[in-house]
């Protein structure tokens, strides 16, 4: 008897003990579940927030989010306000500075390739793919910058459109064959039109109703290309932001169909804005006659590196001081008909900036004016189109943002924000721990 009472005792307390693991395993999972959240992350490149004021565009979606959301009156890019520093600046929360990616296209001092930063090991601040992903979460990407080799399930880098880097850098392997078996069904992979922003949204609700990504960044781009061709008004730019709008439609739409709409954050923003162009400068023309640049024979001791909007010096020796004075008394002794298109970024403003301290001088366009690498020809020549890459601190130059999710605040406006409060933004979102993170939260987002 005494025998039987320890042995019903013993299984008495083994069963309680089995009972209360299953019960708290059921409670965690339970617990997870609830919290199991997501963020579509989609940048329209070159977006800007009269896509969504004005009437005249068509963008009945980008409408629509303003109605139900956040959105902002203007977003301050970074500098140089081009497309991968501002990229990578969304997913770290830091300046350029800190990430290191400093333009889209490396400064070679000696040898002029194009490399462009492709890698996302080249980014030197922890990014929102890796929080993501360490927390055992699920991250997504389509046609992000700097992101080949990034910490995601699902990822189609920006390789600059070249199919066969596309191809090999595309997680998992074979992604696209198994794309365009499944949705585009084209003879090859190659005939995908990813040029039209539509396809890539199309992807990117493959994968959200697949794989129900935590974090996802998409990137449309091909509203940035047809306003460097037209400048801020054109045929083209209209089509273009139509074509974004039908984008995010399309993976809304995908949101709700995989059940996620009261658990998701949608935002769609954008890396920087426009301005028109009516004159092209190549400031390496005036150091080449000033004898500091003499290129067909490699010698050089002062070079600028065009970002578009703007331009970076750079010394061949950093502490070079003389050469700097000279590139200085040059631009202060410009006829003032060529002066006029030239604005000096202090050192302060650059510094204020995070900008590459690795450059000794930059300059940002001014009066319809943007930067080119030519080092023969004439210096001034007639621009034509759209572009960016200017000192971020005028209207024009902003992006926009919008972001809709049941926590978020309905028809609520941000005056300004920047770049960096997105990265914020989703980590608050998430619940994850972006310690490096500078941006901050914009008051009153989150209800
Ligand atoms: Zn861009």
């Amino acid at each position: 008897m005494l025998f039987d009472t320890t042995t019903y005792s013993i299984k008495t307390v083994q069963m309680k003990k089995i009972l209360f693991i299953a019960c708290v395993a059921l409670f965690a999972f339970h617990a997870r579940a609830e919290k199991e959240k997501h963020v579509i992350l989609i940048t329209i490149d070159g977006f800007r927030p009269d896509f969504y004021f004005e009437k005249e565009w068509h963008t009945p979606n980008l409408h629509k989010m303003v109605q139900e959301g956040t959105y902002a009156f203007g977003v301050n890019s970074v500098f140089p306000s081009i497309t991968y520093p501002s990229h990578t600046t969304i997913v770290t929360g830091v300046q350029p500075v800190k990430h290191g990616i400093h333009y889209n296209s490396v400064f070679e001092p000696d040898s002029i390739t194009g490399k462009i930063y492709w890698n996302f090991h080249e980014i030197t601040a922890p990014t929102l793919w890796q929080a993501v992903t360490n927390l055992g979460l699920k991250a997504s990407s389509i046609n992000w910058p700097a992101s080949a080799e990034a910490p995601v399930r699902y990822n189609i880098p920006d390789m600059g459109g070249r199919r066969d880097d596309m191809i090999k850098y595309a997680v998992p392997a074979g992604f696209l064959d198994t794309l365009n078996n499944q949705l585009f069904h084209r003879k090859e992979i190659a005939d995908i039109d990813l040029g039209k922003d539509q396809n890539s949204a199309k992807i990117a609700a493959w994968v959200i109703k697949k794989d129900k990504p935590n974090f996802m960044t998409v990137h449309l781009f091909s509203v940035d290309h047809f306003e460097h061709q037209e400048g801020r008004q054109g045929k083209k730019v209209e089509e273009a932001i139509a074509d974004a709008d039908e984008g995010v439609g399309i993976i809304r739409q995908a949101i709700q169909e995989a059940g996620m709409t009261d658990n998701t954050l949608l935002i769609v923003t954008g890396d920087h804005g426009f301005l028109d162009v009516s004159t092209n400068i190549h400031p390496n023309v005036w150091l080449a006659k000033a004898g500091l640049l003499d290129n067909p024979n490699g010698q050089w001791k002062a070079r600028f590196h065009s970002a578009g909007g703007s331009t970076f010096l750079f010394l061949k020796d950093k502490n070079d001081i003389e050469t700097l004075l000279k590139v200085k008394s040059m631009l202060k002794n410009l006829p003032a008909d060529e002066k006029k298109y030239i604005r000096v970024i202090t050192t302060a403003e650059a510094q204020k900036i995070g900008a590459d301290p690795n450059a000794s001088l930059e300059l940002s366009g001014l009066n319809g004016a943007s930067f080119g690498n030519e080092y023969t020809g004439k210096a001034i020549r007639t621009g034509k189109g759209g572009t960016h890459g200017y000192y971020p601190d005028c209207r024009e130059i902003q992006t926009g943002f919008i972001c809709v999710g049941k926590s978020v605040q309905n028809h609520y406006k941000i005056k300004e924000m920047n770049l960096r409060d997105i990265t914020a933004i989703v980590a608050q979102y998430l619940e994850i721990q972006m310690p490096t993170c500078k941006g901050k939260v914009p008051a009153g987002l989150f209800k």
